[in-house]
């Protein structure tokens, strides 16, 4: 009989997490797995506000993949993919095409504007490891070109966050931190640094416990950081922000970090979806189709109990990864599937340094007990993934 062809797309959280248990339950001569990613490493997208801000390598956030995954039990392509074929089971990438028999749509997320106009021109909201490097640079060119330009224009040395979501927050909470060992280095005045956290709602962290998001601005704004709340953002400019009230704040450098939406290979593939979130079955395959699975950022799940999707996040990623691999044996095999169900385990926000703030089960933490548990998570997944070799070799310390 034919080995049936297991094609995975992305190597994120739930594509790695996907491919590493897929290796482990089927055996060589059951299948051929494959899996499909732009780069041939592995990043960790929960770590990028710290590269981006400039306290932490880029280096520590990514993994090639050949060192996580034995390339031995599964052929690993680097390429791009640009079309999912559904009735022909063909995915198109850049440079070739693949045949399924199984698919694994795992390929993340892209930024959300709202039809915000300018934020692809203007802004930097690419959360990746070449996008967060780009955001580094160009801060610390920021701060080199202040003192080198006779007019020393305030708007290179203003800080926009688009978004005080968990993202916006937490590189915000990374730059404070950060800012003054740049003024020191480059000999710029501290005061003359403005940083803004620009959110749409009546409050920061929408949802989130109140207490702990007062505790979050007040650190935040004690290191400097100036939140504009209930201020939509209407455009981005060449020279910065307006706001829905008409004020415009120049700044010359813009974070966009107002949400998500899943991979736009999603729409282009002709996927009936929502903010290009596909609405999957409870077994996580796309409605119609008896042989895809989408999983993480470009799935969408409704929380019953609240009625409304629950969030894209890692920690549901990689729940899905594992009942996904399960399923995509359980069909192989012959056996009956199981359907998701998410079980979030809390939310931990990083505020820069030593500081977090969150809620694990129903206790809620912040400062030093919050950011040892932030640790923690970062450094579980990494046991998820490789075991405690892995933790060794890439995890945080958590003291
Ligand atoms: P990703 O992890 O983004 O992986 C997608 C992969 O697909 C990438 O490797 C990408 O290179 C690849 N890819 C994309 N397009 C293509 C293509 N066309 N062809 C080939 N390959 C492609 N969630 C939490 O639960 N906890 C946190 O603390 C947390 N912190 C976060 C901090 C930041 C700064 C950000 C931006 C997000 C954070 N999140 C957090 C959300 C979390 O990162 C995402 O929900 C998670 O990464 C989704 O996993 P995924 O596998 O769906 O996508
Ligand atoms: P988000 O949707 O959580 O927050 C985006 C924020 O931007 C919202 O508060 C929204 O009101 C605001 N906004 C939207 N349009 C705006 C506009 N025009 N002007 C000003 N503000 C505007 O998105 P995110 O922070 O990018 O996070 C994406 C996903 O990743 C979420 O599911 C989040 O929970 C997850 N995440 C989790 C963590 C963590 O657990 N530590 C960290 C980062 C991200």
């Amino acid at each position: 009989m034919k080995k049936p062809n297991i094609v995975i797309l992305g190597a994120g959280y739930a594509g790695m997490i996907t491919a590493s248990r897929l290796t482990k339950q089927l055996g060589h001569n059951e299948a051929n797995i494959t899996l499909v990613n732009k780069h041939d490493y592995h990043y960790q997208t929960t770590w990028l506000h710290e590269p981006a801000a400039g306290t932490l390598s880029p280096e520590r956030t990514r993994m090639p993949i050949n060192s996580v995954l034995d390339l031995n039990k599964i052929k690993f392509v680097k390429d791009s993919v640009v079309e999912i074929k559904r009735e022909q089971k063909k995915v198109v990438l850049e440079n070739g095409e693949l045949e399924f028999d199984y698919l694994v749509v795992g390929l993340g997320s892209e930024a959300e504007t709202f039809g915000v106009p300018g934020v692809h021109e203007h802004a930097f909201s690419k959360w990746t490891v070449n996008g967060a490097r780009e955001v580094k640079e160009h801060i610390e060119y920021m701060f080199a070109k202040y003192n080198n330009t006779p007019e020393k224009k305030d708007e290179l040395l203003t800080f926009i966050v688009a978004g005080a979501g968990f993202t916006g927050i937490e590189f915000i909470g990374e730059l404070s931190e950060r800012l003054p060992e740049l003024c020191a280095h480059y000999d710029v005045p501290r005061e003359k640094v403005k940083m803004y956290v620009i959110e749409a709602a009546p409050t920061a962290l929408p949802g989130f416990d109140p207490e702990l998001v007062e505790y979050g601005m007040n650190l935040l704004e004690s290191r400097g950081v100036e939140f504009k709340i209930n201020c939509p953002i209407k455009e981005v400019t060449e020279t910065g922000v307006t706001l829905a009230s008409g004020d415009e704040i120049k700044a010359e450098t813009i974070v966009w970090a107002t949400g998500v939406r899943g991979s736009s290979v999603i729409e282009k593939s002709g996927f009936e979806a929502m903010r290009g979130r596909i609405k999957v079955d409870l077994d996580l395959r796309a409605p119609g189709h008896k042989d895809i699975f989408v999983i993480g950022d470009c799935a969408l799940m409704i929380n019953e109990e609240i009625n409304r999707p629950y969030p894209p996040t890692a920690q549901i990623a990689m729940q899905m990864a594992e009942v996904c691999a399960n399923n995509i044996n359980a069909l192989i095999k012959g056996d009956s599937l199981k359907t998701f169900k998410p079980d979030i385990k809390g939310t931990v926000a990083s505020l820069g340094g030593k500081e977090a703030i969150g809620v694990v089960g129903t206790r809620k933490l912040f400062g030093t007990s919050a950011n040892f548990m932030k640790k923690m998570i970062d450094n579980r997944y990494l046991f998820l993934l490789g075991g405690p070799g892995l933790v060794l070799k890439r995890g945080k310390n958590p003291m």
